[in-house]
């Protein structure tokens, strides 16, 4: 198992991403679920901790309509007249994150319904660089859509 080995960090949570798993750090003193993970409980302060997959379901309890995005966005072609939307997700498993919501219409947002129940979805998206050598390289995104 060499993932038990992987720090407790946003990069370890985007490595895992990668092989398309949502992973949470677990405490290991007080059972809180830490999402992103981070080396420390913010509850009880305890430092030992344990991976623990976490599945993609949830709902939207809250979200936002983005025009101007960050890079990545922009490249994949949205922009103010092809907004994104960007969601928190609660997760059936407790904690809270905040990824971009799919197949909802984005250029309406009053038909995006809170509590959608939403299905985690992994999007490869061209990391686009100025160096035009590595300019294809993909990397996988966690996104959420809306279950059916
Ligand atoms: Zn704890």
């Amino acid at each position: 198992m060499g993932e038990a080995a992987l720090p407790f960090t946003a990069a370890s949570f985007d490595t895992f991403v990668s092989q398309k798993k949502i992973m949470a750090a677990r405490c290991k003193k007080c059972g809180n679920l830490i999402l992103p993970p981070r080396n420390m409980c913010g509850k009880c302060y305890g430092a030992e901790l344990e991976w623990e997959e976490v599945a993609g379901k949830g709902k939207l309890i809250s979200f936002t309509v983005i025009g101007v995005g960050p890079t990545p966005m922009i490249n994949e072609g949205y922009n103010r007249d092809n907004p994104y939307c960007s969601g928190v997700v609660q997760l059936e498993a407790g904690p809270r994150i905040c990824t971009q919501i799919l197949g909802v219409d984005a250029k309406h947002p009053e038909n995006i319904k809170l509590n959608t129940p939403l299905v985690a979805d992994f999007v490869e998206r061209g990391s686009y660089s100025l160096v035009p050598v590595i300019a294809n390289i993909k990397k996988t995104y966690l996104a959420f859509r809306p279950t059916e």
